[in-house]
């Protein structure tokens, strides 16, 4: 199996229950929700997605013939000491992202997380699996450690609250508008005041300055 990456970076996970924890992300390249081109962007099932995913021009980012490979260069990321994390994301890590790669990550100490949309089977041996369902797509995982969802969005809460997740968390929508931000902010707010089961997640990445 090879695997096509856009990007690998050490930073801090920005978001929901590990937010400050270091991690290296894993940026796999290509989603089946979009095509990552904005002339695809109206017909597409995902039209909100900020991020880039297409290629293998990022930093760090190529082709990698093998899990060992890959994993030796996610290692290489690493400035040591305890603690290991990857986070394996994307567009849609679950279309690369294999049994092998994760026994590759974990037989080097790390602990290996992904953040998926959940409309593809993941490998079994996850550590922690983060699942953000996106309007106009089918559902696949329906368990897991976290459920992310932009807030207000097609999704609704209510839709997914029985859904078998240990943590659940709203993220405010980001329409690009100061005023409608602290509007969707406010909404996201009063929503977890009046159902306790869902949390407000911010983007600490973002208030410290990293990517
Ligand atoms: S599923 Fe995720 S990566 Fe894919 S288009 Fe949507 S937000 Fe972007």
């Amino acid at each position: 199996m090879s695997y096509q990456v856009k990007e690998i970076y050490y930073t801090l996970q920005g978001e929901g229950a590990r937010a400050g924890r270091p991690a290296v992300f894993l940026r796999f390249a290509g989603c089946n929700l979009w095509s990552g081109k904005e002339e695809d962007r109206e017909s597409a099932a995902c039209y909100f997605c900020d991020t880039d995913f297409i290629g293998t021009d990022g930093e760090n980012g190529g082709k990698f013939s093998s899990a060992k490979d890959l994993a030796d260069k996610v290692f290489g990321l690493w400035p040591g000491g305890g603690g290991a994390y990857v986070v394996c994301t994307g567009g849609e890590p679950g279309l690369q992202l294999d049994e092998t790669l994760v026994l590759e990550l974990q037989s080097k100490g790390f602990e290996v997380a992904v953040e998926s949309n959940g409309t593809v089977e993941l490998p079994a041996n996850l550590d922690w699996v983060t699942i953000s369902p996106k309007p106009s797509s089918e559902l696949l995982v329906k368990s897991g450690d976290e459920l992310k969802l932009v807030f207000p969005h097609e999704v609704k809460p209510k839709s997914v609250s029985e859904l078998d997740f240990k943590h659940f968390y709203l993220m405010p929508l980001d329409s690009g508008d100061e005023v409608k931000n602290d509007y969707h902010l406010q909404a996201v707010v009063k929503y977890c005041l009046e159902n306790p089961l869902w949390s407000l997640c911010l983007q600490v990445h973002k208030v410290v300055g990293l990517a």
